[in-house]
């Protein structure tokens, strides 16, 4: 079996113990002859599994029953249109633009004709940092940031001050990934797909207080309403099932790795020994100001276009996939998600020595 050195941005790779144990229970489930994709959403085998997985969730992040934890479909771009559709209020919403994802967020929150205000933007710079004042006010309706620019390789070190309003949390790419205290943060909504951090693609994590649940205006539909599924357990409609046991799966092994903190201190060990790579070196340039650099995707380049190519192409005959940064962007991007370990970190820094040595 030959598995890659996966640096994918997303749908990204898996631990192997994961994977094995989906494979050992694919056709038999805890000894009932079935694969739990198989089975009703609910019956009560798959109903265990489901509020395991929650209640999992609910401990990580140390989230009480101020919180609904909902497994939705429709991705981060959904979440663009009901984040508005269930918040906003008729008063002002606000938003940082930090990158790609923000901009799209904020187009949708455009598009439905809501009131809205971009209070800080790095735009200009080419998203290279996350702003040092986010000024957010108390009386918005609600205040949306990304936590982790996936494209430009940058990510809040901690999340800004929203005066109490609620706080809107596009945690795609660092989902998973480190401690997160929800009441400090004033978190009304926290959501992420699982494709990075937690599992395969199809699955949204989606965190809602309660409180905020009767926002929701009259003419949004019934699906949309984050009300529908917080009283239904995510069960209003069919829900994505196997991603799901995917997800409780992934969360048995961050538990075993130490839980959020474990994990947030080997992503730290990980990104640290390749920006190090970076910084020692005249041939490799980082995107990301040093003080917003990015834990999960670390993004780079080399002197020439012509060299970025060559990096991709030649890192893929060493069994390395996923380098090439995303196209908006260019150069090079290096994905160090959970499932990356140190040791493949440790191949793609010795690779760029190499790289740079017989390049350079
Ligand atoms: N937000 C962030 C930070 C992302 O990285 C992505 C996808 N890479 C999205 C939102 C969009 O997610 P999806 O493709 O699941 O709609």
């Amino acid at each position: 079996m030959n598995r890659v050195l996966n640096f994918s941005a997303g749908p990204s790779g898996l631990d192997i113990s994961v994977l094995k144990r989906a494979q050992a229970e694919f056709l038999d489930y805890h000894g009932l002859g079935f694969n739990i994709m198989e089975v009703s959403h609910r019956g009560k085998v798959f109903e265990e599994m489901h509020n395991n997985a929650i209640a999992k969730i609910r401990r990580l992040y140390g989230i009480d029953d101020d919180y609904a934890v909902m497994f939705l479909q429709g991705g981060g771009h959904m979440q663009f249109a009901q984040v508005p559709m269930n918040l906003y209020i008729g008063g002002v919403a606000e938003y940082a633009n930090t990158g790609v994802w923000s901009n799209k967020a904020i187009k949708d929150a455009k598009i439905l004709g809501i009131n809205y205000r971009v209070v800080a933007s790095s735009e200009a710079d080419n998203f290279c940092y996350i702003p040092d004042e986010i000024p957010f006010n108390a009386n918005a309706d609600y205040c949306y940031i990304c936590s982790n620019n996936t494209v430009h390789g940058t990510q809040y070190k901690s999340y800004p001050d929203t005066h109490g309003a609620p706080l809107v949390v596009d945690a795609s790419s660092d989902l998973f990934s480190r401690e997160v205290d929800f009441k400090a943060n004033n978190i009304g909504v926290f959501w992420g797909g699982a494709q990075k951090n937690g599992g395969p693609a199809g699955v949204t994590l989606v965190i809602v207080r309660k409180d905020l649940l009767d926002r929701v205006a009259d003419n949004v539909p019934t699906i949309l309403r984050y009300k529908t599924q917080a009283e239904a357990n995510s069960l209003a409609n069919t829900p994505p099932t196997f991603g799901i046991y995917m997800i409780d799966l992934v969360l048995d092994w961050i538990n075993e790795k130490g839980g959020l903190e474990g994990i947030r201190e080997l992503n730290e060990k990980k990104a640290h020994l390749l920006y190090s790579k970076i910084d020692e070196s005249d041939f490799y340039t980082g995107h990301a100001r040093f003080d917003s650099r990015s834990v999960m995707n670390v993004t780079f380049n080399t002197p020439a276009d012509e060299l970025d190519k060559l990096f991709v192409s030649e890192s893929e005959k060493e069994n390395m996939i996923g380098l090439k940064g995303h196209r908006i962007l260019g150069g090079l991007r290096a994905s160090l998600y959970n499932a990356v370990s140190l040791e493949n970190v440790r191949v793609l820094v010795d690779f760029m020595r190499e790289f740079e040595r017989k390049f350079g």
